[in-house]
């Protein structure tokens, strides 16, 4: 499985200028890693335009219809005209300002799939206390829970796929990363439960990333993991140097 790089710009950078600069940055780099470059919607045709094919362009949200009075939403088949193959789903933030449930992650799961886009679930525990393990009661519940809801009712067909990417809340924005022997501890139990969930070789081709506070400098640790299928890079990814750093990563 090649490694996968999402670099998630969040609400940034704040103007197509600066965008244009990090869309440069990308155009420079040589790297072969899998990059999905996921911007605010208003700056994809721009990155349409701007970025060879080698990288995959993704989408921060999604509405779960094509068709429907939905002032302010973008459609699946919106996103897939403008060249959008990846869509993040139930992203922490959106959990929390928008108030988005399980139900409706569960929806949008079902359009990305319908529509041909490959959907990267955001799960996480929003806490963790001092000296809690990685694999306490509370944290498998809180993982065990969110993956039943947001798949119930899906079942991959042929050339479907689907990424989950693991990503603690705390971690967030925290500068405080998961370590990677905790993350790859969570990740084998997002596989068990796959493996319970999916047939087996399906199960065993859903990526697994990790997320929460990824940076230049620590972003080799968890690309050498041979658990850890890549990584979901927020804040830094719009950070100029950070992002020459995290591009140019070797492991
Ligand atoms: C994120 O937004 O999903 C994320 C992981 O952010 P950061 O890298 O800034 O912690």
């Amino acid at each position: 499985m090649r490694k996968y790089i999402v670099l998630n710009w969040k609400m940034a950078p704040s103007s197509l200028k600066e965008a244009r600069v990090l869309f440069q940055i990308l155009r420079q780099n040589k790297s072969s890693l899998r990059v999905i470059v996921i911007p605010p919607f208003i700056y994809l045709e721009s990155a349409l335009k701007l970025l060879s094919q080698k990288y995959f362009l993704g989408a921060q949200d999604v509405f779960w219809q094509n068709r429907a009075y939905a002032t302010g939403e973008i459609s699946p088949k919106m996103l897939k005209s403008m060249g959008v193959k990846y869509v993040i789903v139930g992203h922490s933030e959106r959990r929390h300002y928008f108030k988005e449930t399980d139900e409706m992650i569960n929806l949008k799961i079902k359009a990305c799939l319908e529509n041909g886009l490959v959907p990267i679930l955001c799960i996480g525990e929003k806490e963790r206390k001092e000296k809690e393990s990685c694999l306490s009661f509370h944290i498998k519940k809180t993982l065990f829970e969110q993956l039943n809801k947001a798949l119930s009712g899906v079942n991959l067909k042929k050339k479907e796929s689907l990424v989950i990417a693991y990503e603690p809340v705390w971690a967030i924005g925290s500068n405080l990363p998961e370590t990677v022997e905790s993350a790859e501890e969570v990740l084998k139990l997002i596989r068990f439960w796959l493996l319970r969930r999916f047939p087996e070789s399906l199960a065993k081709s859903i990526s697994l990333l990790y997320g929460g506070s990824v940076r230049g400098k620590n972003i080799k640790n968890y690309l050498c993991s041979k658990i850890i299928n890549g990584v979901l890079v927020g804040s830094a990814s719009t950070n100029k140097k950070e992002l020459i750093k995290i591009l140019n990563s070797k492991f």
